[in-house]
């Protein structure tokens, strides 16, 4: 059976003709013409673009059921209108035009990946509305992706900056500076649609789509976003799937010149198991590294979190605080919590005792001086299995968890770098040691009995340091 665009535009003509009334028909359907035919996508051209608005508005769900029977559950339709003459194929730089514009030969006609019905439902962006720039205090550490997330916020998709890649250790604002752009965005032009998203939430998405047979919808869900933000890539990682569809949307998006804001807790060249056509892609915008802050950018960022709080501090207190929480803004802010929780639930004052009690609880979860070898003699002996094993080439199942463990551990509270852990466990690269730390993550996800081992050893470890 020959599938061109005008056999399957007249089989779908004749379903929709079973449904709806002979006069309409006669005014809405037949002024249409089947125009193309590629894959599981057909463009129809029609007259105007009201023309178009009223098809949408008014006669949907015969025309996705129609298409849908035909061309199947990938089944999609395109749009083509005329202007003044001018027959232009779809564009994906379309954008809605404001009331008021007059129309001109040029205007950029529809998404191609339109699916009737889709494009004029409004997407919450599920945007954090505390994280923007008033917020976000500038410093050396954040000058540069900090401005770079300016720009973009000005003119999404208009600079070179796309994608905008963050990254940066833990709590070093990742987050945060991407709600900023995102809201900022919003706050400038109220019609763009800006998504926020986990890579967690964004892989579910995909393996739910997948069970539902409905990856096209969940694409063309994507492609009505004009500003994408996905936080957390490196959690890509060993997800060939999430990948590939990622890498469809981003290419999409990223040809129709949306904006696309994404953060990563390393660089883009050592994201481990990411396709490298991924990779790559992620490197045409803009790499920018968020630091630790410096001392004063940490008296700023205290300053902030006790205003926002309503708490003032003398001096020396903050001082101390900020000598002491140096690398992570978000423990900067678990203090000034803690404090809070303190001198109002407890009704104490806030003077260097307390301060001190407070940091010590902090400091000795964070401050990174516990050795990797006394985190592997904890991890061995928490299993009951000579230290040595972890070192040894075997794969047997508990001695592999073991050790991923162990990495686990030493690359949280400890200073150690990737290298440094990898040749502490016999010679391992910085590779291993990254798989393993999401191994460990993964497990711990989906398996509550290790979940409740790891929640033990941390436990120690940090013990461990109190008794330092
Ligand atoms: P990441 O995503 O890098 O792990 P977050 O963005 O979650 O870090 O930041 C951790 C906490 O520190 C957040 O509550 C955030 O508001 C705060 N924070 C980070 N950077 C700044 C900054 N420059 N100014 C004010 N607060 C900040
Ligand atoms: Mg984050």
């Amino acid at each position: 059976m020959i599938r061109d665009h005008i056999s399957v535009w007249n089989n779908c003509l004749s379903i929709i003709k079973k449904t709806i009334e002979a006069q309409p028909f006669k005014t809405w359907f037949e002024p249409i013409k089947p125009v193309n035919l590629e894959k599981d996508v057909l463009t129809i051209q029609v007259p105007n673009k009201f023309f178009y608005e009223w098809l949408e508005e008014n006669y949907v769900d015969v025309i996705k059921k129609a298409i849908k029977t035909e061309l199947g559950f990938r089944g999609t339709l395109n749009y083509q209108i005329t202007v003044e003459n001018h027959r232009q194929v779809g564009s994906p730089d379309f954008r809605q035009k404001k009331t008021g514009q007059t129309d001109d030969a040029t205007e950029p006609v529809l998404n191609p990946f339109a699916i009737p019905g889709i494009r004029k439902f409004k997407v919450e962006s599920q945007l954090n509305p505390g994280y923007t720039f008033d917020t976000f205090v500038e410093g050396e550490c954040n000058r540069f992706p900090g401005s770079a997330g300016m720009a973009i916020a000005k003119k999404p998709g208009g600079t070179a900056f796309n994608p905008l890649i963050v990254y940066g250790d833990v709590g070093l604002g990742k987050t945060h500076l991407a709600h900023a752009v995102g809201n900022e965005i919003t706050k400038r032009n109220q019609d763009k649609q800006v998504l926020y998203v986990t890579t967690e939430k964004f892989t579910n998405q995909v393996i739910q789509a997948i069970k539902a047979n409905s990856v096209n919808d969940f694409m063309n869900f994507y492609q009505m976003i004009d500003v994408l933000i996905v936080d957390d890539i490196q959690f890509l990682s060993n997800r060939p799937k999430t990948q590939e569809i990622f890498f469809n949307i981003f290419n999409q998006l990223h040809q129709a010149g949306k904006q696309i804001i994404l953060t990563s807790d390393r660089a883009p060249k050592d994201l481990v198991e990411v396709e490298d056509r991924l990779i790559s892609r992620f490197k045409w915008g803009l790499v920018a590294d968020l630091k630790a802050p410096d001392f004063g950018t940490r008296m700023k960022i205290l300053d902030k979190k006790l205003e926002g709080e309503n708490l003032s501090l003398a001096p020396e207190i903050k001082e101390y605080i900020c000598t002491h929480i140096k690398s992570n803004i978000r423990e900067l802010e678990g203090v000034v919590i803690s404090l809070v929780a303190q001198s109002t639930l407890n009704r104490r004052e806030i003077d260097m005792k307390l301060v001190r009690e407070v940091i010590r609880q902090f400091v000795s979860m964070v401050e990174k001086e516990v050795s990797v070898e006394s985190i592997k003699h904890l991890v061995a002996k928490h299993f009951n299995m000579p230290v040595e094993k972890l070192h040894s080439k075997t794969r047997l199942r508990e001695v592999v968890m073991a050790r991923q463990l162990s990495m686990y551990l030493a690359k949280n509270y400890t200073n150690s770098s990737l290298k440094s852990i990898g040749d502490s466990f016999g010679g391992r690269d910085h590779s291993t040691v990254i798989h393993s730390l999401k191994a460990v993550q993964d497990l711990m996800d989906t398996d509550l009995i290790f979940k409740d081992n790891v929640t033990a050893l941390v436990k120690k470890v940090k013990t461990t340091l109190v008794n330092k």
